[in-house]
């Protein structure tokens, strides 16, 4: 019992290295992502922001100018603060009233602008012109020449004098390229807009005819602003946050999912083995109880379970009973494992000389039951005289031989005859047998037993 006990025993639960997240781990997870996406996307325009400031200018090495230095009608007040003055008289129509700063160090590479969107202008202005001009030049070596200071793009942004009262914020898309330029350099039409990726300097002057004017130019603040991080990139960013979640959010639930398929399967491995044993221990267990152990034939109870199948009623069956003659003589002479020899010996002969259809069994100590379907009376009385020669003519016990024979009582199971009268007729005439001598067999008629 204690084989099936242990069999019978609960399988080991597989613990799993790796523990999914629970789902309320992964909700709060979830409204954690939803509510830092909405702060990102407030959070933009509150970055800090990309700066270049020309004005106020804390560079030693900052390099500007009036044109033309040389003019005494264009001069500084007070360079630092970038604060100058022009004055132009009755004759001096073509003087020009500019400042120039330069963003590069060489004539050939300069400052890329187009990290910044927005240029902050603060200048305190007092004269007559209508309009002050921005200028950026860019230079191109596709067509700009250092020895042409003119040849560099000139992208220009008019603004009017009235509007300086306050701060300005210009987009630097507003920006364009001055009609009188391309119409000097004639350049192909995607070499013609505005282009702030190689500024060379920045310039600040007035339009218009400046004759008999005055004007007094306070510079407060030149800023070029940008973006860090374009919209287009921080939308892109939190995308690919909410893409990378996704991806691990289901590639940790596909490791679970075949953890989990894993664990099934090993657990119905487990539960195949374990019932293949079970199979195989109910295999012994009811082999045990319908085999006879020490002949390996059915014992009574195995017998009487064939005895019981509907197959051997309806067909043509025969009994015969066979009975060791004088075996108690054989213990008491050469002992109870010799008699326990001849048992399997003569169980071996019959089993060799019946069909695997015929059912042997041990019906009592020393006595055999033979049921054998299909079998007529007749052909069962031949089978019991065929087994009577065999038994006698076997040699038992080789090195000291002993003479052993059975007698035989026949008889036919008659259909709907309960199998019980058929046995008691069969064992009649095994009676009768005994009576004439042994060694013999007899055939149970339906009244009485006849010698075969
Ligand atoms: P008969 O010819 O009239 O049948 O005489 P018998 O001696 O064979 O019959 P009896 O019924 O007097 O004796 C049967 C003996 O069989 C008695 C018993 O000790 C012996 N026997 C029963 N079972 C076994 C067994 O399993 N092994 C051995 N060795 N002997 C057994
Ligand atoms: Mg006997
Ligand atoms: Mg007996």
């Amino acid at each position: 019992m204690a084989v099936v006990a242990d069999t019978l025993a609960t399988p080991a639960t597989v613990v799993s290295p790796f523990q999914m997240p629970t789902k309320t781990f992964y909700s709060k997870l979830f409204l954690a992502a939803i509510v830092f996406t909405i702060i990102a996307m407030f959070a933009k325009n509150h970055l800090p922001k990309r700066t270049l400031t020309i004005v106020p200018n804390s560079d030693p090495n900052a390099n500007y100018f009036l044109l033309d230095p040389e003019h005494p009608n264009a001069r500084w007040i007070d360079r630092d603060r970038f604060h100058f003055h022009c004055k132009f008289s009755e004759s001096e129509s073509n003087m020009p009233c500019n400042l120039i700063y330069m963003l590069s160090v060489d004539s050939v590479k300069g400052t890329d602008l187009t990290n910044y969107d927005r240029l902050h202008l603060d200048v305190t202005y007092a004269g007559r012109a209508k309009n002050m001009r921005i200028a950026i030049r860019h230079h191109d070596p596709r067509f700009s020449r250092p020895s042409d200071s003119n040849s560099t793009k000139f992208n220009v942004i008019n603004l009017r004098t009235s509007d300086l009262a306050k701060p300005l914020e210009i987009k630097l898309d507003e920006f364009t390229v001055a009609d009188w330029w391309l119409a000097q350099y004639d350049l192909p039409r995607d070499q013609t807009h505005p282009d702030l990726s190689n500024a060379i300097t920045f310039a600040l002057d007035f339009e218009g005819d400046l004759r008999n004017t005055e004007h007094d130019v306070q510079i407060n603040k030149i800023e070029f602003t940008g973006e860090w991080i374009s919209n287009e990139n921080w939308y892109l960013g939190i995308l690919l946050c909410w893409m990378l979640f996704g991806t691990i959010y289901n590639v940790s639930r596909i490791i679970h999912l075949q953890r989990i398929e894993q664990q099934n399967r090993s657990k119905i491995s487990e539960l195949v083995l374990h019932n293949s044993k079970l199979r195989n221990e109910t295999d012994k267990f009811r082999k045990l109880s319908t085999v006879d152990a020490l002949t390996n034939t059915f014992n009574r109870h195995g017998i009487e379970q064939i005895i019981e199948s509907l197959e051997i009623r309806l067909n043509a069956t025969s009994i015969i009973l066979l009975d060791i003659d004088h075996f108690k003589r054989i213990n008491d002479r050469r002992g109870h494992d010799a008699g326990d020899r001849v048992l399997q010996r003569i169980s071996e002969l019959i089993a060799r000389t019946t069909r695997s259809t015929d059912k042997l069994g041990r019906w009592g100590g020393e006595e055999f039951i033979l049921i054998c379907p299909n079998t007529s009376v007749g052909m069962a009385t031949a089978l019991a005289e065929k087994l009577r020669i065999v038994i006698f003519d076997s040699v038992f016990e080789p090195e000291n031989p002993i003479a052993v024979t059975a007698s035989f009582g026949v008889a036919a199971v008659s259909p709907n005859e309960p199998f019980s009268d058929a046995f008691k007729r069969a064992d009649e005439a095994l009676y009768s047998a005994k009576s004439l001598g042994r060694n013999c067999v007899v055939v149970a008629e339906q009244d009485s037993p006849h010698i075969a």
